[in-house]
């Protein structure tokens, strides 16, 4: 009873991960997708989508100003995108250490980042920073409608 009761009081976040076009292209949408669900954590929304460029300088607004700032406007809005919101107990840094360091070439074997890419220009894929974040950016790229609640059948065989 106790361990259920402090379980149940545990944070669940949300976090947006996003597919980057390069991803789309190379054809890695099913193996980015397939890390997560294996991983245990709930899919709530996902859609291939083509951004325009306010909603990429919205995603990416606490960039501005940064020397690639334009280049990374033109690859996010390079051709469509595969954007997803999850939601899990300490989801947001556990997508960050799935994804790997923003460099590929510096990401650990194992992870996404780290297995499929070699450019910080070309890194595949999104992850939110903070579980704020993650509800900001989930409110950008999906509206409510587009979200699903829904009880996954496998949830008491992944958490006691
Ligand atoms: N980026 C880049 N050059 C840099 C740093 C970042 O092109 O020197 C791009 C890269 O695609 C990265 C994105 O900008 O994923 C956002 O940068 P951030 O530092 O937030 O990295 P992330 O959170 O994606 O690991
Ligand atoms: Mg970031």
């Amino acid at each position: 009873f106790l361990p259920h009761l402090i379980a149940s009081l545990e944070q669940v976040d949300q976090t947006y991960i996003m597919v980057k076009p390069d991803g789309v292209q190379r054809g890695l949408v099913g193996e980015i997708i397939s890390r997560f669900e294996k991983k245990g954590f709930k899919l709530t929304g996902l859609k291939l989508f083509q951004c325009s460029k306010e909603l990429a300088e919205e995603h990416y607004k606490d960039l501005k100003g940064k020397s690639f700032f334009p280049k990374l406007i033109d690859y996010i809005t390079s051709g469509p995108v595969v954007c997803m919101a999850w939601e899990g107990v300490g989801i947001v840094a556990s997508a960050r250490k799935l994804i790997g360091a923003t460099d590929p070439l510096q990401a650990e074997p194992g992870t996404i980042r780290g297995d499929l890419a070699v450019q910080t220009g070309r890194n595949v894929v999104h992850g939110s920073d903070s579980p704020e974040n993650g509800k900001r950016e989930i409110a950008l790229w999906f509206n409510e409608a587009e979200l699903c609640q829904w009880n996954p059948a496998q949830a008491s065989w992944l958490r006691e």
